[in-house]
């Protein structure tokens, strides 16, 4: 047996799952199809939001309880600032998913967050053009996360307590032999682990046909925008997230770090296979994406500074889905991470860690399980 542990995949989940892993003392493989740290997955783009009264679900509160303790942790042992939390704020009317989401997981939970109406909204944030009845909630210990540099610090971890990290390693597929499982690569050797992690992102399906999961890839567009000058910086605007009728789909920004107000939609764009992904940002979306800033926050006068192209990984019900594979338990599987995963990546590093060692997650995942998917 070459190792006690092999992980597919060195993206958000992957780097975190080797970290973890490494951590307890095993012999540890990563393999990643392509460059480490690269930027060809669902991981990159500079920033991702951390918030926790969560309004998709509050059963997600206790992992992001967790993920925060543990983000302290990575930002101190590798001396490297991960967060930045300047505080995330919600806009939408008082009925809207995600205002009634939001303020059910604060209150179940005692989070910390603040109510603004329409004129408290309004008065604090002169930037937006509100409409009639919009109302907000401000969660102040909430931000974003720096995605490149957190999985750069999961791999450094990783490879400190002794991980064998591979580059440039695809996975073609995997079989069961007496004592583990046997890994094929594209071009290459194939080695053998007792325990596999499956953490390919939107290639998922394409790994494991034989499951046919009901994942879709999704094209999603990061824009950044320069504005005038004191209007979008995280001493003027929180990180927000609108829902609103007229939108083709929510739209969320972050402020401007130093390379422009980042803005994107949550959930908007075709659906693509993941090695035919569209990284060229067409001027049509991108000038879409200007006039709906532009009629949101007058003031600021965006032009276009740089794009993005990435993927989501959707479930039909938007949850992760984590879980052994139904023909060998001795392989587990995190994906379909639904747009939203970044925040959660520490704690789903320790819940697949300990899903494979045989231990109890410590965490209510029933409803994420993998098994829930059709076809598995
Ligand atoms: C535009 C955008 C905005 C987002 N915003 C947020 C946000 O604000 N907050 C938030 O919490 N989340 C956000 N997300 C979601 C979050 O980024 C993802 O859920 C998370 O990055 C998924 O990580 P992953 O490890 O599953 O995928 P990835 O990071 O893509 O990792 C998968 C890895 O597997 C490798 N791989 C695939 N197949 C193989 C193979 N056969 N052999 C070896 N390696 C393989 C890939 O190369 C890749 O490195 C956003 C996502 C996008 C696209």
């Amino acid at each position: 047996m070459d190792y006690d542990v092999a992980i597919f995949g060195l993206g958000g989940m992957g780097s975190a799952v080797a970290a973890h892993v490494a951590q307890r003392g095993l012999r540890v493989a990563g393999f990643e199809r392509f460059a480490l740290a690269h930027d060809l997955g669902a991981s990159a783009g500079r920033t991702r939001i951390i918030r926790k009264a969560y309004f998709e679900d509050a059963a997600y509160v206790p992992l992001l309880e967790r993920a925060y303790t543990l983000w302290r942790e990575l930002e101190e042992s590798s001396q490297t600032a991960l967060l930045d939390l300047f505080g995330v704020l919600m806009v939408g009317q008082p009925d809207s998913t995600t205002i009634r989401g939001m303020s059910n997981a604060a209150l179940q939970y005692a989070i910390p967050v603040e109510y603004l109406d329409n004129g408290q909204l309004g008065a604090r944030y002169p930037q937006f053009a509100l409409e009639a009845g919009e109302v907000g909630i401000y969660e102040p210990n909430a931000g974003v996360v720096f995605p490149e540099r957190a999985i750069a610090a999961h791999l450094n971890l990783a490879r400190n307590h002794g991980a064998h990290l591979y580059d440039r390693a695809r996975v073609r597929s995997y079989e069961a032999t007496r004592d583990g499982i046997r890994i094929h690569f594209e071009g290459g050797e194939a080695v053998e682990a007792a325990r596999v992690a499956v953490c390919a992102g939107p290639w998922t399906s394409d790994l494991l046909p034989q499951l046919a999961l009901p994942l879709r890839v999704q094209r999603n567009v990061q824009y950044w925008f320069a504005t005038q000058s004191g209007s979008a910086g995280p001493a003027e605007l929180p990180a927000f997230f609108l829902e609103r009728e007229t939108l083709p789909a929510p739209l969320y920004a972050i402020p401007d770090l130093g390379d422009g107000l980042k803005v994107a939609f949550h959930g908007y764009g075709e659906t693509t296979a993941p090695d035919q992904l569209d990284r060229e940002v067409h001027a049509g979306e991108a000038e879409l994406m200007r006039e709906t800033l532009a009629a949101l926050m007058p003031d600021a006068r965006p032009t276009l500074r740089s794009t993005k192209a990435c993927m989501y990984t959707m479930t039909p019900d938007a949850n992760f889905a984590i879980g052994r594979d139904p023909h060998n338990r001795n392989v587990v599987i995190a994906c379909g991470f639904s747009g939203h995963g970044f925040k959660f990546v520490p704690v789903i590093g320790e819940i697949v860690t300990r899903i494979l060692l045989d231990e109890d997650p410590q965490f209510d995942i029933g409803f994420l399980r993998l098994e829930r998917l059709s076809g598995t």
